[in-house]
């Protein structure tokens, strides 16, 4: 597992003067962490260093930014799409409303 940095970034870039192994870069639009780098600040540090930077608390294990991202589309109105048996396309169905005019 890695961490990574949500849309939450803001460009500061405190993160990236803090990893120690230097996994984290200015991305197009926010900063990024590569996961093939990122060894969770094992060895340099009790806890993530970017996570204690970040002021905005944009660096999460990759777990938590998938639950975050979810989270955040559900409270946009865009709940995740989740597959299941009954669903397996993901494809919302809405009800027909019938109107007597
Ligand atoms: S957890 Fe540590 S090693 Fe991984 S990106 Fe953050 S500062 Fe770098
Ligand atoms: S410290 Fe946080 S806000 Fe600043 S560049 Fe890193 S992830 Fe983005």
């Amino acid at each position: 597992m890695s961490y990574m940095i949500t849309s939450e970034c803001i460009n500061c870039s405190a993160c990236e003067m803090e990893c120690p192994v230097r996994a984290i870069t200015a991305g197009p639009s926010q900063y990024v962490i590569n996961p093939n780098v990122c060894i969770e600040c094992q060895g340099y540090y009790p806890e993530a260093r970017c996570k204690w930077a970040c002021p905005v608390d944009a660096c999460v294990p990759e777990r938590s930014a998938y639950q975050f991202r979810n989270a955040s589309l559900t409270n946009r109105g865009a709940p995740p799409v989740v597959l299941t048996a009954n669903n397996p396309t993901g494809v919302k169905r809405m009800p027909i409303e019938v109107t007597s005019e």
